[in-house]
């Protein structure tokens, strides 16, 4: 049997980004406390349960006006204007972690409305990075599930959410040109995601595909699907090694493991030397601690 490593996989620098900054908040006597943020920071439980026990509270918008002191950190996909101007309102301090490459899309999207466009933008319903979107700006919403093109023929811009799967963008934006919409091709998948579904699209000699990552996490459900669907190679999901006590996996030959930009490394790291070097010492356990989770 050979286990892989996809490269690259894993952390990406917006993931980075935001636990860099909450833990300099955790660290700095200057910023009130206590911390919260508004959502998950990241879609990693581990990350989560490591922060919590930082003492920091995850918080819904509900949550809000309970607040009397603190700081509330806003997530790496971006939050809705309202939510901001109802935290200001309160007085409440406010850091942002969105990730650059989630606000470069808002960008985007400003810019052709303003030049008096229809943004359709192609994401997944319910993703708090589609919330705060559709939440901000006069956009049309389309999902992969339901592709419902507008009347209008021109004047049409087709923006997409920071993880979708590159391949699908092009085929919903073929789609389009091919009924005679006139439809700029403005695809706003990040790199970081980009570059990990590319390396299993044009992974080689692979009989199974194991993504590493949270069942929120958007970069890791594509990673699963592209590996099916443009790589034709049977993939399954696991959130860490003693998911694969489940699985019979003796008969694959070749096997890749990949991760979500949001699954930590010790993670990822701890299942692929379980599978390289203790293969047939099954149940496997975890032993990484809370704090693990927030290395890179
Ligand atoms: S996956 Fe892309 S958009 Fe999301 S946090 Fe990472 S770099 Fe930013």
């Amino acid at each position: 049997m050979i286990i892989k490593k996809a490269n690259p996989c894993g952390f990406c620098s917006g993931v980075k980004g935001a636990i860099t900054k909450v833990i300099n908040l955790i660290e700095d006597p200057n910023i009130e406390k206590p911390l919260y943020i508004l959502g998950y920071l990241v879609h990693n439980r581990f990350i989560n349960d490591a922060l919590k026990a930082k003492d920091i509270k995850i918080i819904t918008e509900e949550d809000i006006f309970q607040i009397k002191k603190g700081t509330i950190v806003l997530t790496a996909h971006g939050t809705p204007n309202k939510t901001i101007d109802l935290i200001k309102s309160l007085n409440l301090n406010l850091v942002d972690a969105t990730c650059p490459k989630v606000k470069h899309i808002h960008k985007q999207i400003e810019k052709y409305l303003e030049d008096n466009y229809q943004v359709l933008f192609l994401g997944v319903k319910n993703h708090p990075e589609t919330n705060a979107i559709i939440s901000n700006y006069n956009v049309s919403l389309i999902t992969l599930d339901d592709l419902s093109f507008p009347k209008e023929k021109s004047k049409l811009v087709l923006i997409s959410q920071s993880t979708l799967s590159y391949l699908d963008y092009q085929d919903v934006y073929k789609k389009l040109t091919a009924l005679g919409h006139k439809i700029i091709e403005a695809e706003t998948i990040c790199n970081a995601t980009y570059e990990r579904q590319k390396a299993v699209i044009d992974a080689k000699d692979v009989d199974l595909v194991i993504v590493v990552g949270d069942p929120l996490s958007n970069n890791t459900k594509m990673l699963v699907l592209v590996a099916k669907k443009y790589n034709n190679i049977n993939s399954i999901r696991i959130e860490n090694i003693e998911d694969l006590n489940n699985y019979d996996l003796s008969k694959y030959k070749n096997i890749l493991v990949t991760a979500g930009a949001s699954t930590p490394s010790a993670i990822i790291n701890e299942v692929f030397d379980i599978l390289q070097t203790k293969f047939n010492q099954k149940p496997y356990k975890s032993l990484l601690k809370l704090e693990d989770y927030l290395k890179f």
